[in-house]
C-alpha cells in the first residue's frame, strides 16, 4: 500500500502490515501524516498492471513518496509493478548510496560509494520475443535523451553532495552501439563539469576493483542491468541487501525512496526482515524534503542501533525479529 504526509502527501507501498517507517517515524515525530495506497487486486486496464490510476496520479500530483518492495505476479496480460511506476512517472535515476556501518565488522571499512542506474530502458525496455521455435530475443534500448539525462543526474549529484569523481560503468568493447552511446553522453557532460574527475570503467574490471578495493570508486552511472547487478554487489561488500536504501529521482523533481532489495521471498511476512534498508530509504526522503533534522536523528538512531549490536536481525547475524529492531530504533531516538 501507499501512505502519504502533511508536505504534500508521501507514498508508501508495502508488503505487509508493520510498516516500521511508521513506527519510527512516529517516534521522531516527523511532521509527516500518512496516506496508503494499496497495489490493487485485478489488473488495471489504465495502467495495465495492478497498480491503479489513482496510484499514479497520486504520486503525479503530490511528487514525493516512499514504496514498500513489490513483487510482480506472474501470469499474462499485465506489467511488471516496478517496471510500471518507473516508465509511467518518468523514474529516469535511481540512486543508489552505499557505506560501511560504523560497527558492523566486514572485509571493508571504508566503503563510501554511490551507484546511479539507468532507470527506464536498456535491457529493462520490455521487448522480448520468440523468432522461430528455439530462438528468442530481447532488445536493450539506449537512448541519447535517457543517457544524456542519467549523466547529467550523476554529475548534478556529485556536485551538491561533495563527491569528486563520476565513474561510467560500460561494455562499449562489445556492445558498440548501444553501450557506445550511453559512453558518448557520459562523455559530453563531463565536459561540461571540469570540477568532477570523469572515468570510464569496464563492467568486468569495475567488478573486480569493487571487491578488491571498493574505496578506488565515488559515484558510479550506468545503464540499467548493470546498476541493478553492481548496486547487489555494493550491498555485500558493507553487509547485505538489508541494509541499502535507494531513491528514484523523476521529472519535475518526482522522488520515490525504496529499498534496493525485491520482495525477499524467503523471509516475507515472517518478522525477520532487515528493516534498516526501507527505514534508510525513509531518511533519503526525508533529506529530499529538506526535513534535515529529522533525517539526521532517525539516521543516528539507526546507526547506534546497528553499532551496539544488542539487536541485530538475521542476515547480521543476529536474532532479533524485525518488530525488535524497531523498537530499539525508536529507544535510541
Ligand atoms: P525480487 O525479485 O523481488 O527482487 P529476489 O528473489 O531478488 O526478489 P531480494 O528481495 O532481492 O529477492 O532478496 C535477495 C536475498 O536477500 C534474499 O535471500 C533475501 O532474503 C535477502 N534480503 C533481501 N532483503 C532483505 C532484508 N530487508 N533483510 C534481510 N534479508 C534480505
Ligand atoms: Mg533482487
Amino acid at each position: 500500500y501507499w501512505l502519504y504526509g502533511s508536505l504534500g502527501p508521501i507514498l508508501l507501498l508495502h508488503h505487509d502490515g508493520h510498516a516500521p517507517e511508521c513506527v519510527v517515524f512516529n517516534a521522531a515525530e516527523v511532521p509527516i501524516e500518512w496516506e496508503e495506497h494499496f497495489v490493487g487486486d485485478k489488473v488495471d486496464p489504465r495502467t495495465e498492471s495492478f497498480l491503479t490510476w489513482e496510484s499514479l496520479e497520486s504520486v503525479r500530483r503530490n511528487r514525493v513518496g516512499l514504496k514498500g518492495p513489490m513483487a510482480t505476479p506472474i501470469g499474462k496480460g499485465h506489467r511488471s509493478l516496478n517496471l510500471t511506476l518507473r516508465k509511467e512517472l518518468g523514474l529516469f535515476a535511481n540512486v543508489r548510496p552505499c557505506y560501511s556501518l560504523p560497527g558492523y565488522k566486514t572485509r571493508y571499512d571504508d566503503v563510501n560509494l554511490v551507484t546511479i542506474r539507468e532507470n527506464t530502458e536498456g535491457e529493462y525496455s520490455g521487448l522480448e520475443h520468440q523468432v522461430v521455435r528455439g530462438v528468442v530475443e530481447s532488445l536493450k534500448v539506449i537512448t541519447r535523451q535517457a543517457s544524456l539525462r542519467v549523466a547529467e543526474y550523476a554529475f548534478h549529484y556529485a556536485k551538491t553532495n561533495g563527491r569528486q569523481k563520476v565513474s561510467a560503468i560500460h561494455k562499449a568493447n562489445i556492445m558498440r552501439k548501444t553501450d557506445g552511446l550511453f559512453l558518448k553522453c557520459c562523455r559530453e557532460v563531463a565536459e561540461k563539469h571540469p570540477e568532477i574527475t570523469y572515468e570510464e570503467v569496464i563492467i568486468d574490471n569495475c567488478c573486480m576493483m569493487l571487491v578488491k578495493n571498493p574505496s578506488v570508486f565515488d559515484v558510479l552511472v550506468m545503464p540499467n542491468l548493470y546498476g541493478d547487478i553492481i548496486s547487489d554487489l555494493c550491498a555485500g561488500l558493507i553487509g547485505g541487501l538489508g541494509l541499502t536504501p535507494s531513491c528514484n529521482i523523476g521529472e519535475g523533481g518526482i522522488a520515490l525512496a525504496e529499498a534496493v532489495h525485491g520482495s525477499a521471498p524467503d523471509i516475507a511476512g515472517k518478522n525477520l526482515a532487515n528493516p534498516t534498508a526501507l527505514l534508510l530509504s525513509s531518511v533519503m526522503m526525508l533529506r529530499h524534503l529538506n526535513l534535515t533534522d529529522k533525517a539526521d536523528r532517525i539516521h543516528n538512531a539507526i546507526l547506534n542501533t546497528i553499532a551496539e549490536g544488542k539487536y541485530r536481525t538475521g542476515d547480521l547475524g543476529g536474532s532479533a525479529s524485525t518488530r525488535d529492531f524497531t523498537k530499539a530504533v525508536c529507544d535510541h531516538l
